[in-house]
């Protein structure tokens, strides 16, 4: 509860979405060791070198997929602990997420299987080419930082729908894009820090 009234105080400010975060037990996303640090808002590292996003990221980025209200179609683009994929699944009504590090996919997998989530659906692949055989999206979410978004990508975002990202190469900015009938519009937002969207896909 405090860290939904930080969150608030923060600025972030779509209740679904912070009712969302205060229904969904962070500490079981990290290692034990450093379970007792859930709840602050920081990131923490969540092995094979990457990590989970700070509390404020993800209620950020949930906040600015939803701006247009409810969502049918989500893809996610690194999946990592599952944390914010879990989040995603109560805002939208399918939610496809894609990530390149096999063994982290797997425990990932039985994370959110035990926790009964139903309406997920994950992948092991290279995310940037998408899932344009379940497009068009009306949202897409990227966890890690990228410069551009390749074609692929944006010819899966539905009419209306939007893709959230880290945009950058040393100073990063969290980026909108949104597709209506006449093309792309793309706005810039607040300096972040993530880690890099790599290609390929890493099996054991
Ligand atoms: N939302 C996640 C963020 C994890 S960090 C969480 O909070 O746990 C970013 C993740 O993106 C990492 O797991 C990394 O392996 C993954 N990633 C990076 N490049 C990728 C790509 N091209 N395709 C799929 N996943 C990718």
């Amino acid at each position: 509860m405090r860290m939904i009234e930080r969150l608030r105080n923060q600025g972030i400010g779509d209740e679904i979405v912070l009712s969302v975060m205060g229904s969904v037990p962070r500490h079981l996303f990290i290692e034990e060791a450093l379970a007792s640090r859930a709840y602050e808002d920081v990131a923490l590292p969540i092995n094979y070198g990457q990590t989970i996003s700070s509390p404020w990221i993800v209620a950020r980025m949930s906040e600015l997929l939803r701006a247009n209200g409810s969502l049918d179609k989500v893809l996610e683009i690194g999946t990592g602990c599952g944390y914010q994929t879990a989040i995603l699944a109560q805002l939208a009504r399918q939610v496809y997420s894609i990530e390149r590090i096999g063994p982290l996919l797997t425990r990932t997998r039985i994370r959110l299987h035990k926790l009964q989530i139903r309406n997920i659906h994950l992948k092991h692949a290279d995310g940037l080419r998408g899932l344009p055989e379940v497009s068009p999206f009306d949202g897409i979410i990227m966890t890690a930082v990228t410069t551009h978004i390749p074609n692929a990508l944006l010819e899966q975002l539905a009419i209306g729908g939007r893709i959230v990202f880290p945009k950058g190469v040393q100073k990063q900015n969290l980026c909108v894009i949104e597709r209506n009938v006449q093309g792309y519009i793309e706005n810039v937002l607040e300096e972040v820090n993530f880690v890099p969207m790599l290609s390929g896909v890493i099996k054991s």
